[in-house]
């Protein structure tokens, strides 16, 4: 990837800035092992110490993603896992004694309705913080940071 075009830093006038992108992707490409030489910055420990400063960077110049909604998982887990879980657990317990088929299917019934909820609950939740993903993701790519104050700055 090329990148010719700088800003300058608004608060100090540094051009020794980056985009939130070459940022995080320099992030991603230093987990192979290849630190970069962070300036203004005196490194004496090697390259452990010019890792971790990468990945620090990294993480904050983090790319927006789509929501990961626990409810949604565990949801999905229940209505899916549920049934055989629940199946195996009254096999063992009650099997052979009268009436065992009922309470079973209520069970698995049960687990397949709070499953399903949760899902529906957790998605929707996660579609509304998603909606305005877009915009965040293109604020994103106009965000720069400067390496001689590290403020980060807004970029037309
Ligand atoms: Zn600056």
């Amino acid at each position: 990837m090329t990148q010719t075009k700088r800003y300058a830093c608004p608060y100090c006038g540094s051009e020794d800035t980056r985009s939130y992108r070459a940022i995080y992707e320099a992030g991603s490409a230093s987990s192979t092992g290849r630190g970069s030489v962070d300036t203004g910055k005196l490194l004496s420990g090697g390259v452990d110490i010019q890792l971790t400063t990468v990945t620090e960077e990294a993480r904050l110049a983090a790319k927006p993603r789509k929501t990961v909604n626990f409810r949604m998982d565990a949801g999905l887990f229940l209505a899916i896992a549920g049934p055989p879980i629940a199946f195996i657990t009254f096999f063992i317990a009650a099997v052979g004694r009268d009436g065992y088929q009922q309470p079973l299917f209520t069970a698995i019934g049960f687990v397949i309705v709070v499953g399903a909820a949760l899902f529906i609950w957790g998605r929707s939740d996660a579609k509304k913080e998603d909606r305005d993903l877009p915009e965040r993701v293109e604020a994103w790519e106009k965000t720069w940071r400067c390496r001689r104050c590290a403020r980060s700055f807004l970029t037309k």
